[in-house]
């Protein structure tokens, strides 16, 4: 079992879940984040700190493509354990349907 994060993160990235995570499994991409499903520990204390609600259990049914996002990202973008500052329009898109078929991007982020 892993947690892993949807889209749900894209252009919110408000990076609360680094700073909790105990094994430092979060990874970065330009506009979302991702977990290592198998550096990840299950000890959940991610989830609640979200405020876009993007970190899921994925014993929750339908998460298969995150899944796999999760997986692929982990292993090509740079590790991220320190918080910086959101994006300044982070709030406007927390809730917006379909973010990962127009925003996603393959880019990494800056990481630590
Ligand atoms: S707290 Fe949520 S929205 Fe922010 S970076 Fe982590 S998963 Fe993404
Ligand atoms: S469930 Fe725990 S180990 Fe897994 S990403 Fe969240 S904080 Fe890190």
């Amino acid at each position: 079992m892993t947690y892993v994060v949807t889209d749900a993160c894209i252009r919110c990235k408000y990076m609360d879940c680094v700073e909790v995570c105990p094994v430092d499994c979060f990874y970065e991409g330009s506009n979302m984040l991702v977990i290592h499903p198998d550096e990840c520990i299950d000890c959940g204390v991610c989830e609640p700190e979200c405020p876009a609600e993007a970190i899921k259990p994925d014993t929750e049914p339908g998460l298969e493509q995150w899944l796999d996002v999760n997986a692929e990202y982990a292993a090509k973008w740079p590790n991220i354990t320190v918080k910086r500052e959101a994006p300044k329009d982070a709030d406007d898109w927390q809730g917006v349907e379909g973010k990962f078929e127009k925003f996603f991007s393959a880019e990494p982020g800056e990481g630590d």
